[in-house]
């Protein structure tokens, strides 16, 4: 009998100690491996005017080329970056790797065209975020590129004195502010207000229910009349279908991103494929 307790003791601590405390050290370790191993590259999905559905910029999307796993996606890693801290040098390898394709393609490129990159809220509380901005303008040396900073509900919440200064700062570079995943977090219009937001990210929640369902109709249309007023462009996120793009446009949303378009790809395959369909033309 005791020696059966004390092997499910074992077992117990043995399982605990490889869910609760090795797995996360190991994804951490995993993590900054691959930070020195450069194994985080920019996907890209593109931004389309809604009307003329013409590209107007695109979204950088982080993926993962792990040696062993092949293509990790970011719910996999993006949490434990974030709670650790690593996703700041993560986002930094993605912006110095971004901004070196763009160069390399900026004569095939719509003018303005804008670029989305997602930040992380420790983003928010640090001077590294204007230092990387200031040197990726200075990187892609064109000012038809604009960046936006797409910052999702939840950590807009709480603007400090320094993340507010810290925006302002951002704006005076040129970059554009965004709010992601719309209307599933908790932000209050008056927090909102403190930033001075670009952009307005509808979450491909609402999207999903056009059509099936008269509430998340409801949610986009008073979404974008309250947009129009303060100001703000609205980007449909999660567009699959034409009905839903006939759908925001008439609604008024300006500018639409999902597979009706294209999957993320690599960042350096977009590009490509972009400037050989304008030399076909
Ligand atoms: P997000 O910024 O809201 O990005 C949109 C997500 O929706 C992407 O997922 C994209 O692949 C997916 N998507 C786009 N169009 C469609 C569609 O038509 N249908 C469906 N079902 N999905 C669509 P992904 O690439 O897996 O990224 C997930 C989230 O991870 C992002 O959500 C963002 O919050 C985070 N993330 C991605 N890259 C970064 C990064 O570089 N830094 C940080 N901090 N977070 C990142
Ligand atoms: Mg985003
Ligand atoms: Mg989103
Ligand atoms: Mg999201």
């Amino acid at each position: 009998f005791y020696i059966l307790v004390i092997l499910f003791a074992q077992m117990f601590f043995s399982l605990f100690c490889r869910t609760i405390l090795c797995r996360p050290r190991s994804l951490y370790s995993e993590l900054e491996r691959a930070i020195s191993n450069h194994e985080f590259v920019p996907y890209a999905q593109p931004i389309m005017n809604a009307t003329t559905k013409e590209l107007v910029g695109l979204e950088i999307l982080m993926r993962w080329e792990h040696p062993v796993h092949g293509l990790v996606r970011p719910d996999m890693f993006i949490p434990q970056a974030e709670r650790s801290g690593l996703i700041i040098p993560m986002t930094d390898l993605i912006l110095k790797e971004t901004a070196k394709q763009l160069r390399l393609y900026k004569h095939a490129l719509p003018a303005p065209f804008h670029v989305g990159v997602n930040i992380a809220p420790q983003h928010c509380n640090s001077t590294v975020l204007s230092e990387e901005c200031q040197r990726f303008i200075s990187e892609v040396a064109d000012n038809k590129i604009v960046l936006v900073l797409e910052l999702t509900e939840r950590e807009a919440l709480e603007v400090s004195d320094f993340t507010h200064g810290l925006f302002q700062q951002l704006k005076s570079l040129g970059c554009k502010i965004a709010i992601d995943d719309f209307g599933t977090g908790h932000s209050s219009l008056v927090n909102l207000q403190k930033i001075d937001l670009n952009y307005l990210k509808i979450d491909q929640i609402f999207v999903k229910n056009i059509g099936i369902d008269n509430t998340s109709e409801l949610l986009i249309d008073t979404t974008v009349e309250m947009a129009k007023r303060l100001s703000l462009s609205i980007i449909a996120e999660g567009v699959e279908t034409e009905a839903q793009a006939e759908y925001l446009q008439k609604q008024g949303v300006d500018f639409l991103q999902g597979f009706l378009f294209s999957k993320p790809i690599p960042l350096e395959e977009f590009l490509q494929n972009h400037a050989l369909k304008l030399e076909k033309q």
